[in-house]
């Protein structure tokens, strides 16, 4: 069996990046599943890590790995790899992981794979490209394998499994301790997750301003357990922030019900949302690519519909 890590985040209360969680489950299925977290909230989080199928976490609550951007975390990977000889190593495509994997294939001479969908068997794995209308099989090359996961790529599911926990201490040389984290930043929802949401609500070029949006807000207020996103052409506007952006460059999204309001349906941003299990598009243009992927589509001027659709959804909630 071969011997597959997961390289998981975790923040300082020992929270896990949910990624992490979806490709342990994948890596187990493959071989034998092992994880490293390293950091404030590592033991913690080796847990969790054991509830999804780890078998071994090596872990390390040493404040290095929080306070220094991954020169320290990348050494220490490379040193028990050295030690373990993984025949894979994975990543979520979260910022430190994907700063660790390139250092780590540096210093290793082996490829990396970034934005992957999918693992078919320890030398391979799938890629989507063209927007998503495509899918390429990779060869994997090298000792161990890097590959870089889009989040979403997998469903999380428990193993009710348990980890033997290894502590890891290596030294981290002072030349290594360069740059500095200076602050941590935590964005304040008042709702569920964008990339966790059971239901999420998109607005796009169509809503006309940014004023508009509120009736996206309030529409996720009344269905409850709603998040909000949108797309590309309306974060370089600037209505609303990066972290909304759904698509190639932004995050990807599989919620049961994804509303499309005043959204063309562009392939970069299909590719974040096809996953979703119903989608409902408003479009006053009847030819909207959107339509071609709707379960359901309506075709009039969202601005007219969403007020009533709001006042619809609140009378029959009660
Ligand atoms: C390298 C690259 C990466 C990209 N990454 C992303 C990405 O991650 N995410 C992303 O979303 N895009 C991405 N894009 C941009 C993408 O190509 C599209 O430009 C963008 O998705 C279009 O956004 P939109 O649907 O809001 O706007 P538009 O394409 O302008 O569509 C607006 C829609 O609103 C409809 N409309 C207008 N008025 C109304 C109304 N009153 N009521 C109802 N409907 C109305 C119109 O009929 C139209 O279909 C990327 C592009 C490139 C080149």
């Amino acid at each position: 069996m071969a011997k597959v890590w997961v390289f998981a985040e975790t923040t300082p209360e020992g929270e896990v990046d949910p990624a992490a969680l979806e490709i342990l489950t994948k890596a187990r299925e493959i071989g034998d599943a092992e994880a490293v977290v390293l950091g404030p909230g590592a033991t913690k989080a080796a847990e969790k890590l054991g509830e999804f199928g780890a078998a071994t976490v090596y872990a390390s609550d040493d404040e290095v790995y929080g306070d220094y951007v991954a020169q320290p975390a990348t050494h220490a990977l490379h040193s028990l790899i050295e030690e373990h000889s993984p025949d894979l190593v994975l990543f979520a495509m979260a910022y430190d992981s994907r700063d660790v994997a390139g250092r780590l294939s540096a210093k290793l001479g082996s490829t990396l794979m970034s934005n992957a969908t999918d693992l078919i068997d320890e030398n391979t794995a799938r890629t989507a490209v063209f927007g998503g209308a495509t899918l390429v099989d990779v060869k994997l090359e090298g000792s161990p394998k890097l590959v870089i996961f889009r989040p979403k790529s997998f469903e999380a599911a428990p193993s009710g499994g348990s980890a033997d926990v290894v502590e890891v201490s290596v030294d981290i040389p002072d030349d290594l301790k360069k740059a500095k984290r200076v602050e941590r930043h935590i964005e304040e929802a008042t709702g569920p997750r964008l990339d966790q949401a059971p239901v999420v609500i998109s607005g796009g070029r169509g809503l006309q301003e940014p004023g508009n949006f509120e009736l996206l807000d309030q529409l996720a207020a009344a269905i409850g357990n709603a998040a909000v996103g949108g797309t590309r052409a309306v974060v370089d506007a600037g209505w609303v922030p990066y972290s909304y952006q759904i698509g190639q460059t932004g995050i990807t999204v599989k919620p049961s019900v994804y509303l499309a309001i005043g959204i063309s349906g562009a392939t970069q941003h299909i590719v974040g949302m096809k996953g979703a299990k119903k989608i409902i598009a408003i479009n006053k243009d009847e030819e909207a690519p959107i339509f071609q992927l709707a379960d359901l589509g309506i075709v009039g001027d969202a601005l007219k519909i969403l007020p009533q659709l709001i006042e619809e959804v609140k009378t029959r909630k009660g």
